[in-house]
């Protein structure tokens, strides 16, 4: 063996004693040392191998003979000496005699740390002693002869053990081999093994070459007791005698039974544990040869030998002198070691069978498939790619565990089905959902007020109340990090602006935008979704909306959720109501999906044009806000800074402001390439690809749509409360122009004449060429957009007959004049002298509907009230009254009509006309109060439009008026103004509930 160096004795350092004196012989040292010597058996050297006792017993005589030994162990058979364990005698002088198997009563002892050495065992010994290391090199390498010494394991450890560095390169063991300090009788069990080294290898220091430690394989010859101590040492050298087994007639049945048994055990362990079965296995074959001779004391210490119990368990067995004893001893570590090793095997069992279950089921379904593919139920399709495909797409999501359940399963399901199956198509639809929904992804919220004012103001004009709670909103969110539980809903009429707002939210908080409308939406499962087994099934809407965002929390706008039905399917509002509901949304149930999904972190925004409609419980959750309609003034702003501008950009006749800007960039870096091409003449590069091609081909447009034209489109075309209509207008006014350029441009192309000018009188100036010049005003409004839709707001012009009124009323489309016309016919009386007494009869006409319909009740009788109050009555008596609407054909309704009926049938019975530019809004209660209604702005922007300039409003709404924008306040007429009419003024200061505007 080649030389070891110091590492290993430092490696030493590290381990315990125990573990550095007593490894044990390892399986592949085993063969190369075998090779060596033959070192099994204690009569080895004598080709005695096979004789019955195989330590060699000792007769007292050196030269007696094979037969003088066996008649000697005959009569030890019998001696009651062998009961206890012979004793070799020895000399008293020390000069010890050697018995005729050459065993020495005399040699070096050693002590065992941790187990004892037990004959027939062989086990590698470490001594770190440089001194005892020599000694026993020298004996090996001088001795012709085997070298043996004797092992005892020491009882005890010392309470101290030396400490490592004391002196220099010795380790602690090799100061516990050094026995010159201690009593070695007391210290040392007394009966101990005989070992023969096999081989001993020196370890040298690297620093000096000094042999510092040895390493040996010894052999368990026999067991020996310590009998005196000679030589403290080091090396410790002792007197010893030998042991001989007590004798056994191979009869006693339980002895036998004993050693069956304990053979039996080795190798039930065998079975269980297989670091024992490699261990035992070599020492086993040797027992079962030994078995053949019976030999119970060499079957217990080989048993002892094999298991891994405590030093001073294994003692005991090295102590018994009884053979059945001894057995006794061994079979009981033994079946603590089977105990064990079943322990070890089923905890070893318990983990692989965890670690393979996955192996295994791969391999089984890997087995499947090949079955079927035998079978021809399934040819390779794809379902494997699929599946590969839904596990990609959950990769990196932390789906719930509800979720992750119904998906492995699914996933498990969709594995076995043939591809012809119904349940096939309809297993993979469900996973496709399942694993496409975005589990736990969020995007950040951006919850920046600067930046949120800067897209509310990029893309609305005005509403600055709504921005400015739109704002708010966002700073909550910054103070609370979540916009958790908030719905807001945007009311007002169509085109203000609720959906464009919305999307807007969106990008100021930089989360997705999904847009759904509920306007007319019936069944339920629009939004809760179908059941799995319906076919063509599918989730609901927001199930999609998260399918196609892919984010958990985007922001939702709902439209119209005034005009939520309810049909057959059930009522798709409390479907949205449990959407909408904070305490409930956190885990939406859809009927398709059927996991739980969190919509907590949604944003809902709503939209609605009046909110009546909308189911209470579902109003109740949500955060109003209203959005009027836009007046002449702001129209004008809106058409002229948002949607001009883009309808423009929309058709090409302008370029947007980015896209200019990088125009200018390009034909900078142009004229720099130019330069440089200048500078350099010498390195002519390749023109660059950006080239102002287009500006060399297009001519440059100037279109134009003046602010009187504007102006007359909102006044003759577009009178609702919301741009929408407008936006269309002008859309198609760009649209024409567009036309029209691209005509001239062709025209100029194909060199025809360019002088002529167009039908509008749109010149193109000859002496600019490349500049095409559009503009559409006033009179050319009619050639682009056709004839004005509304021609005056006035159904009378002049005087208005008495018994007509112009009334104001609020419409989902804004405000609007709404005259009420009353008449009357005399009634044809039986006795003319007689005055009448029949109640008076009123015939209402104009689609109107139950509430206007008793308004019109309530007005008469306040009316007939006011004239007998006046001392003028009679004259409803007398008449048969009509009371109509204009605009028969468009249904109205809403109470806010009382006070214009009241008056109509007032200045009917008085004669009085009603100035013209006078208008009024008011409900009226039986007692003739005057309530309050709503849509001011809408009324007042109406009644403007209309000519009138004095309007007349409930006292309750003088806030509403006071808030208005002073350019709607002003030019009405001073409530302390001359009044244009007489009977108004009374009906006014009578009530005292009149404004007059
Ligand atoms: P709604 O949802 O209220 O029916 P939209 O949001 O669809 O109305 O608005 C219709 C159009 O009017 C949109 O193109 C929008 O940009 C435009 N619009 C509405 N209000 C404004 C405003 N205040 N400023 C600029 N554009 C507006």
């Amino acid at each position: 063996m080649s030389r070891i160096s110091l590492g290993l004795v430092k490696a030493l350092r590290s381990q315990s004693l125990q573990a550095r004196s007593t490894w044990q012989l390892r399986q592949d040292a085993l063969p190369a040392l075998l090779q060596t010597r033959r070192f099994f058996g204690w009569s080895s050297n004598s080709g005695d191998d096979g004789k019955k006792g195989d330590v060699p017993e000792s007769t007292g005589t050196s030269e007696s003979s094979t037969d003088e030994r066996q008649s000697g162990r005959k009569s030890k058979r019998t001696s009651a000496a062998a009961q206890e364990g012979a004793i070799v005698p020895v000399k008293q002088d020390g000069h010890l005699r050697k018995d005729s198997s050459g065993f020495e009563p005399v040699c070096m002892a050693l002590p065992l740390f941790g187990r004892p050495l037990f004959p027939w065992h062989n086990q590698l010994i470490q001594i770190t002693s440089p001194k005892i290391a020599k000694e026993i090199l020298s004996l090996t390498e001088n001795s012709k002869k085997m070298t043996h010494i004797g092992f005892f394991l020491r009882k005890s450890m010392p309470n101290e053990l030396p400490k490592e560095g004391e002196e220099e390169d010795l380790l602690p063991s090799a100061k516990l081999e050094d026995m010159s300090g201690e009593d070695p009788m007391e210290v040392l069990h007394n009966v101990g093994t005989i070992g023969r080294v096999a081989q001993a290898v020196p370890v040298w220091s690297p620093k000096d070459g000094e042999v510092v430690a040895v390493q040996m394989l010894v052999q368990g010859a026999g067991v020996v007791r310590l009998e005196k101590v000679l030589n403290k040492g080091p090396p410790l050298q002792v007197q010893i005698a030998q042991i001989t087994p007590e004798e056994w007639d191979g009869k006693d049945e339980m002895v036998r039974a004993t050693m069956n048994e304990t053979i039996l055990t080795v190798q039930e362990i065998m079975k269980v544990s297989s670091s024992f079965r490699e261990h035992a296995q070599y020492v086993n074959q040797s027992l079962q040869q030994r078995n053949a001779r019976v030999q119970p004391d060499a079957v217990a210490h080989l048993a002892a030998s094999l298991t891994t119990a405590e030093g001073a368990e294994l003692q005991q067995v090295l102590d018994a002198t009884n053979p059945l004893d001894k057995l006794r001893l061994a079979l009981e570590l033994l079946k603590k070691e089977l105990e064990v090793a079943k322990l070890q095997q089923k905890i070893s069992n318990q983990i692989e069978e965890k670690m393979s279950k996955n192996q295994r089921e791969f391999m089984l379904r890997e087995q499947l498939k090949s079955i079927k593919k035998e079978l021809g139920i399934d040819k390779d399709d794809g379902s494997e790619t699929i599946l590969q495909k839904f596990k990609e797409r959950l990769e990196g999501k932390e789906v719930p565990k509800e979720a992750k359940e119904a998906i492995d399963t699914e996933f498990e399901k969709f594995a076995n089905l043939a591809k012809e199956s119904q349940e096939y198509q309809m297993t993979r639809n469900y996973l496709d959902w399942l694993s496409s929904m975005p589990w736990s992804v969020y995007s950040k919220d951006t919850f920046d007020l600067k930046k949120a004012r800067e897209i509310l103001d990029r893309d609305h004009y005005g509403l600055a109340d709504i921005k400015d709670r739109i704002r708010e909103f966002i700073a909550v969110g910054v103070l609370r990090g979540s916009m958790q539980g908030k719905i807001l809903c945007f009311v007002g009429p169509p085109g203000v602006g609720k959906t464009s707002i919305g999307k807007s939210i969106a990008e100021a908080l930089g989360r997705e935008f999904y847009r759904f409308s509920v306007g007319g939406l019936y069944d339920v499962a629009e939004i809760k979704g179908h059941r799995r087994t319906y076919v063509g099934a599918m989730p609901g809407k927001i199930i999609q909306c998260l399918k196609k965002v892919q984010t958990s929390n985007p922001l939702v706008l709902i439209d119209e959720v005034d005009k939520i039905g309810r049909g057959h399917h059930g009522d798709p509002s409390s479907a949205l109501l449990e959407l909408l509901d904070p305490s409930q949304n956190s885990a939406f149930m859809d009927h398709y999906l059927d996991v739980a999904v969190d919509c907590s972190n949604i944003l809902f925004v709503c939209t609605a044009n009046v909110l009546d409609t909308i189911p209470g419980p579902l109003l109740d959750r949500m955060e109003v806000i209203r959005l009027t309609g836009y007046d002449l003034q702001e129209k004008m702003k809106i058409a002229e800074q948002y949607l001009v501008p883009n309808a423009m950009v929309e058709v090409g006749l302008k370029q947007k402001k980015a896209e200019a800007q990088s125009e200018v960039q390009v034909q900078k870096v142009a004229e720099e390439v130019e330069k440089s091409e200048d500078a350099k003449p010498q390195e002519p590069e390749p023109e660059p690809e950006v080239k102002a091609e287009p500006k060399q081909l297009k001519p440059e447009v100037k279109a134009e749509i003046e602010t009187g034209a504007i102006e007359s489109l909102i006044r003759w075309y577009c009178r609702e409360a919301g741009v929408r209509n407008l936006q269309k207008h002008i859309e198609r006014i760009c649209r024409k122009l567009a036309t029209k350029v691209v005509e001239k441009w062709e025209d100029k192309s194909q060199g025809t004449s360019s002088k002529d000018t167009d039908a509008t009188g749109d010149a193109i100036d000859p002496s600019k060429s490349e500049v095409i010049e559009l503009r559409v005003d006033e009179a050319s409004l009619s050639e682009y957009v056709g004839k004005p839709v509304f021609t005056s707001d006035r159904l009378y012009e002049g005087q208005l007959p008495s018994g007509t009124v112009t009334g104001l009323a609020w419409t989902a489309m804004g405000g609007s004049v709404l005259y009420i016309e009353a008449t009357a016919l005399a009634r044809r009386r039986s006795d003319p002298d007689k005055p009448a007494t029949a109640p008076p009869m009123l015939a209402v006409t104009g689609q109107l509907g139950n509430v206007m319909k008793e308004s019109s009740q309530i007005a008469l009788l306040v009316a007939r009230r006011q004239l007998q109050a006046r001392g003028k009555d009679g004259f409803f008596e007398e008449h048969e009254l009509f009371l109509h609407c204009p605009e028969g054909a468009t249904p109205k309704d809403g109470p806010s009509a009382g006070v214009t009926m009241t008056t109509a049938l007032l200045s009917l019975a008085m004669k009085k006309p009603i100035p013209t530019d006078l208008a009024m809004t008011g409900e009226v209660s039986l007692n003739g109060k005057v309530l309050a209604v709503g849509g001011i702005k809408e009324k007042t922007i109406a009644a403007r439009r209309a000519g009138c300039k004095t309007l007349i409003f409930p006292e309750a709404n003088r806030r509403d008026f006071d808030e208005l924008p002073k350019y709607l306040q002003d030019g009405l007429n001073d409530l302390v103004a001359p009044s244009p009419s007489e009977f108004h003024l009374h009906f006014a200061f009578d009530r005292g509930l009149l404004i007059e505007g």
